[in-house]
């Protein structure tokens, strides 16, 4: 068996799919992306692909082994990235050609249904009560929202008590048996998570995630000790190397995003390296259909997996949806906030082939706003 063609496909909202055919008719599906730089991941993508065309798919790990390696210069989102969606592919080609789910071919299941968190916007307290309310209405047992907007190094007194606000209005309509996470996205500095993560601790958020920016881990220890609020963070690192610190650090939470840290292979090992630390893996996942299915497969067989982010429906997805790109959407059926475990082989999902190549016509260009704090200055999205 052998690989005979790799395509790519730039498709909206800020997506890339990666598409792998076999010699024997057998194809597999990836997303390898990073969001806003869909391009570069792509050349990266298709410079692999010169090295695996040809190959037999089914040695996954010695593919992974020298794409990760074998280029000398190694690692970044660029190129994890890369991997990672080739990495799901082939999987779902090995999952295909054993006629299995891949969570049975990593030592099957450990679970039956995934809980998963739904995203709430909004800015003002009434906003986010409305918000939550209608994703305890759909059933969904958790929330996550933004912390805060943009926030100056050193915060105001009105600033803090905005970040309190939205915690208060989130567990009011949520009661105490359902949770809602925080998402801090890196906007605030070391000194305002101090100053913040205490005044948090009475709302008993299930997590706060990226308290600081990933290039502040050496703030962490600090973060960790100043509230009993755990800590969680991932979605800007890329192998299991750079989430070793964190960890050290006592981060409670991994957030690994299996379409930037190395696909399936490297996102089990992530998982096996935060249960040494006993800590639990929440999957990023704000992209499409194959990465959320590819990020079910590592749960179902993980024993320290908690929640799953998902993105569908989501406010910010203006021109496609994660369903608009499946032939069938049973496997992304939410029952009572969770999804459900399925016998499909590979990664579990159908895509739809023609809705993939026709919105790869249309493309995207999608870039991060850039911010800026009052005086003009750069402030993180
Ligand atoms: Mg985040």
């Amino acid at each position: 068996m052998k690989i005979t063609r790799i395509e790519t496909f730039l498709a909206p909202p800020r997506w890339l799919f990666a598409r792998v055919e076999t010699d024997d008719g057998v194809v597999g599906w990836g997303e390898p992306v990073v969001e806003g730089r869909a391009e570069p991941v792509r050349a990266a993508t298709e410079v692999l692909a010169e090295y695996l065309v040809g190959q037999d798919p089914l040695r996954i790990e010695d593919h992974w082994q020298v794409m990760t390696k074998g280029g000398f210069y190694r690692g970044g989102p660029v190129l994890s990235s890369a991997v990672a969606g080739l990495d799901q592919a082939l999987w779902d080609i090995k999952g295909k050609v054993y006629g299995q789910p891949v969570y049975q071919l990593l030592g099957g299941p450990v679970r039956d249904s995934i809980r998963a968190y739904a995203w709430v916007g909004g800015d003002q307290p009434t906003e986010i009560r409305e918000a939550v309310a209608a994703q305890v209405e759909a059933g969904f047992t958790a929330v996550k929202m933004n912390g805060s907007g943009r926030m100056a190094p050193l915060a105001t007194r009105a600033d803090v008590r905005e970040c309190l606000l939205r915690a208060e209005a989130a567990r009011e309509v949520l009661g105490d048996t359902r949770d809602f996470a925080l998402d801090f996205h890196g906007r605030v500095s070391p000194a305002n998570a101090r100053r913040i993560l205490p005044l948090l601790a009475d709302y008993a958020p299930l997590f706060v995630e990226e308290p600081v920016l990933s290039d502040h881990l050496h703030c962490l220890p600090d973060l960790v000790t100043a509230s009993n609020i755990p800590l969680a963070l991932g979605e800007r690192l890329f192998s299991r190397r750079e989430f070793l610190a964190p960890l050290q650090a006592g981060i409670a939470v991994v957030q690994p995003d299996i379409s930037h840290a190395g696909g399936i292979s490297e996102l089990r090992r992530i998982a096996a390296l935060a249960e040494v630390y006993g800590a639990q893996i929440a999957p990023h996942c704000p992209l499409g259909p194959v990465a959320l299915a590819a990020s079910l497969q590592v749960a179902f067989t993980t024993p320290n997996f908690l929640i799953q982010e998902q993105s569908i429906g989501i406010h910010y997805n203006k021109e496609a949806d994660l369903l608009d790109y499946v032939a069938d959407a049973e496997p992304f059926r939410f029952v009572a906030g969770s999804l459900v475990r399925t016998e499909r082989p590979g990664l579990g999902v159908e895509v739809d082939e023609a809705a993939i190549r026709a919105a790869a016509s249309r493309g995207h260009t999608w870039r991060n706003p850039v911010w800026r704090h009052d005086d003009g200055s750069f402030a993180e999205w």
